[in-house]
């Protein structure tokens, strides 16, 4: 596996015309600065994305494409479903609550792909799985009632962390006002059994641990209301995620500083529903007003790469048990990132 990831990274010049998004930089970390060309153009649009999870539903057997609800401007949500035994222990994937933050997403249409291939068969037998992408449609288009001018990304749109009345959805969990979230809560949170939740987002780019700059930074529930259990569970869930991503070589963890407000799913899905939840930061935004939390296109394979490992081996560790006997105390060491200073900030 890691000898194949090498020779991809090699032939990556001849692969980019086939496959720009998997092409380039997988087994490029952090260090490696990237921001020579941000272009948003890459990215799947949302009717792209729509159109690759009913091709993705026609072809896998397992797979069940549901809309749970309509944005703002009424864009369908979806949620993919593999859910062949209600009684399996059930995880949720969210992606993109922030519109800005999308190759969590391109990363979560690639794991969809390979849940109907070969390599993962057998394991849906033993675990559900339910994903929400793009939680956030018109923000992720730029389809928004605010002024998005002073965004730095080229290409044929721009993104914004906000939903298209300028609302942060990651601080709408408690209220549930806006119809994304409501959506998520009525007709996901309230009408599954659901065990784990992992919600992915992108920091910006300069965070450091142990003097590296990161390739992302995970957190449990901080909320001094969850259940003791319920965060055990969350610790774990960051075990397996951190194992994983470690081992690759060029992948880089720090632990990310937040709050205990639950406006937030990580702290309120926690304690509303007893999910055992972890919050994953990837390394730069597609676009933004600010500059240094922009991150280039170079970046993207390693990036998305990331999210297919979370994914993938969590979904492993949930159907084969092994998350339940695995060791926390890794929580105790891991240093919380840092902003690296640098002469232009
Ligand atoms: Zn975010």
């Amino acid at each position: 596996m890691k000898k194949q990831m090498i020779t991809l990274a090699a032939a990556g010049a001849l692969l980019l015309s086939a496959a720009p998004l998997q092409a380039d930089a997988v087994g490029n970390g952090p260090n490696y600065g990237g921001n020579e060309t941000i272009n948003t153009s890459i990215l799947h649009t949302y009717s792209e994305l729509a159109s690759y999870l009913q091709k993705q539903e026609a072809k896998q057997q397992d797979m069940e494409l549901e809309v749970i609800g309509q944005s703002v401007k009424g864009r369908d949500l979806y949620l993919v479903k593999y859910m062949k035994n209600p009684e399996n222990p059930t995880i949720l994937f969210l992606t993109q609550q922030h519109g800005n933050e999308q190759l969590t997403t391109e990363g979560a249409l690639e794991f969809i792909k390979h849940l109907g291939t070969g390599k993962m068969k057998g394991v849906t037998d033993n675990v559900n799985i339910l994903i929400v992408p793009m939680l956030n449609p018109d923000g992720a288009m730029g389809d928004v009632d605010f002024s998005l001018d002073d965004y730095v990304a080229s290409g044929d749109r721009h993104l914004t962390r906000y939903n298209a009345l300028g609302v942060d959805l990651n601080r709408d969990h408690v209220t549930k006002i806006q119809p994304e979230t409501q959506a998520l809560h009525s007709n996901v949170m309230q009408k599954y059994d659901i065990d784990y939740m992992i919600d992915l987002h992108h920091q910006g780019t300069r965070s450091e641990r142990d003097g590296e700059l990161v390739s992302g930074s995970i957190l449990y529930p901080t909320t001094p209301n969850v259940d003791p259990e319920v965060l055990e569970g969350s610790k774990k869930l960051g075990a397996v995620v951190f194992d994983a991503v470690d081992s690759t070589g060029w992948g880089h963890l720090g632990k990310y500083v937040g709050g205990t407000a639950e406006t937030i799913s990580r702290n309120g899905i926690a304690v509303e529903y007893g999910i055992s939840t972890l919050l994953f930061e990837m390394r730069g935004m597609s676009d933004h007003e600010y500059e240094p939390y922009v991150l280039g296109q170079k970046s993207n394979g390693y990036l998305i790469k990331q999210t297919i490992t979370t994914l993938d081996s969590t979904v492993r560790a949930i159907a084969d048990g092994s998350i339940e006997t695995k060791d926390t105390s890794f929580w105790d060491t891991l240093a919380e990132q840092r902003n690296r200073q640098s002469e232009d900030e």
